[in-house]
């Protein structure tokens, strides 16, 4: 049988880009291969996000126009995976009778035997449990596509934490820990692929291993990937600020590989508001915790993560959260206008925070932060960095583009030097998203 079009689509956080990467190997088992266009597509496959009412309504206007390409094309499978299947399982397919198959957070490893089923049976299908494993795909060898210089590894699924705003652990089940020797395994063969540097994904890496008596510590996990050879640089995301150990921080300084960045979700600057969404921390333990790592690694680069207009947020609140964004200069933040999900305790508040208010204060927060990332970015003018090459830069081909270890992105003159080299450079300047670089002559 000749070769089959896929068309994959990711939404969301990284960990479904990683889950998407996994789907991309399974069906090249069946002779799948990816195309751009979806119109040339043989399957169709959308890994779903539905963490905010946003992304989950792109999924469904990208769903109304694949509806009109199966009209005319009507042997294209159409499948969803990710939050947003697992979040509406069955029922989905009753309501979108153009989608043939479902696949779960925890099931994309079964995409093979639900288009099995569809083949021999003509039969739609579906996978969603949720119970407490990891999916065994999860542990298949994984290689990643052909020269990439970077590379996700998911080392645990699932969150215990039940933050009032978040759909997480209802659609991505109970925290579950990878074993650590499957992880580095997986870690190994990367660094053979030639693979420099690695991300290490969870919802809460800081808890990794916290519920199995006998496996390692994240910072253990972080000193066990320091002795592989080839990788050169590692990250992780995501960190909880209520599980930052001091152990973990002084690895800041201690690991030669672990780069200088952290992504630390504040969500509010607000005490009173960090009690309602659940998080387990103070305002005060959350700028400790940043002068801690800065004490330890004077040049990390830190992000976070911002709701505004959770329920019962007033003018007070937001300008708490103003105050922290300018105590601790973040490089940069991720900024969201709080909306109800599915099973959320926060949806059952009734303070809702009017839209109006909230997009006022998102704008708020937006702009102040710029100028900070602007101002946080001109201090790489003139200093001299390391770049890991990932690739060609989007905007001109003619121009590389790699990330500095406080995770920059820099964009280079040249093409000659291969995807995953590290190449020091001067930077020239500093520009809101991206830095440029200059060679060192
Ligand atoms: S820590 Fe909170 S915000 Fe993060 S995934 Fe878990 S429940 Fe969601």
């Amino acid at each position: 049988m000749g070769p089959k079009n896929l068309y994959l689509h990711t939404f969301g956080c990284q960990m479904n880009v990683y889950d998407s990467e996994r789907i991309r190997q399974l069906l090249a088992s069946r002779n799948y291969r990816l195309v751009e266009d979806p119109s040339e597509a043989d399957l169709i496959f959308l890994n779903t996000c539905s963490v905010r009412a946003k992304p989950e309504q792109k999924v469904y206007s990208a769903l109304g126009r694949f509806r009109a390409l199966k009209k005319r094309k009507p042997n294209l499978i159409i499948g969803l995976g990710g939050c947003l299947a697992q979040q509406e399982g069955e029922r989905f397919l009753q309501r979108f009778p153009y989608v043939d198959f479902l696949l779960g957070t925890k099931e994309l490893g079964r995409i093979n035997e639900l288009l099995d089923d569809l083949d021999t049976l003509g039969k739609r299908g579906w996978a969603i449990s949720l119970d407490g494993r990891i999916d065994p795909y999860a542990s298949l060898p994984f290689l990643p596509s052909p020269s990439r210089a970077t590379a996700f590894v998911t080392i645990m699924q699932g969150c215990d934490n039940f933050c009032s705003f978040c759909i997480v652990p209802f659609v991505r089940g109970r925290e579950v820990s990878r074993p650590s020797p499957d992880i580095l395994e997986e870690i190994r063969a990367l660094a053979a692929q030639g693979v420099k540097e690695i991300t290490l994904l969870g919802q809460n890496v800081n808890s990794y291993g916290n519920k199995a008596p006998d496996e390692i510590s994240f910072t253990e996990l972080l000193g066990g990937i320091q002795e592989i050879h080839g990788i050169e640089r590692i990250r992780f995301t995501t960190s909880h600020p209520k599980d930052l150990s001091p152990e973990l921080i002084r690895s800041f300084g201690r690991l030669s590989k672990l780069c200088e960045h952290i992504h630390l979700p504040l969500q509010s600057g607000s005490n009173r508001v960090l009690k309602r969404m659940n998080r387990g921390y103070s305002r005060e333990e959350y700028l400790e915790r940043v002068n801690e790592l800065r004490k330890v690694c004077p040049q990390i680069s830190i992000t976070t993560d911002l709701i505004v207009g959770f329920p019962g947020e007033e003018e007070a609140d937001f300008q708490s959260t103003l105050d922290v964004v300018e105590q601790v200069q973040f490089d940069d933040l991720f900024s969201f206008k709080y909306s109800d999900r599915p099973y959320i305790r926060a949806a059952e508040f009734q303070d809702k925070v009017p839209g109006e208010v909230s997009r006022r204060r998102l704008m708020e927060l937006q702009a102040r932060q710029r100028r900070i990332t602007l101002k946080r970015n001109k201090i790489w003018e003139g200093r001299e960095d390391e770049v890991l090459l990932e690739g060609r830069s989007k905007e001109n081909p003619e121009e590389n583009t790699g990330r500095t270890r406080t995770n920059h992105i820099v964009n280079f003159p040249g093409t000659d030097d291969a995807i995953g080299s590290l190449v020091r450079l001067r930077i020239e300047r500093a520009f809101a998203h991206s830095l440029r670089g200059g060679r060192i002559v």
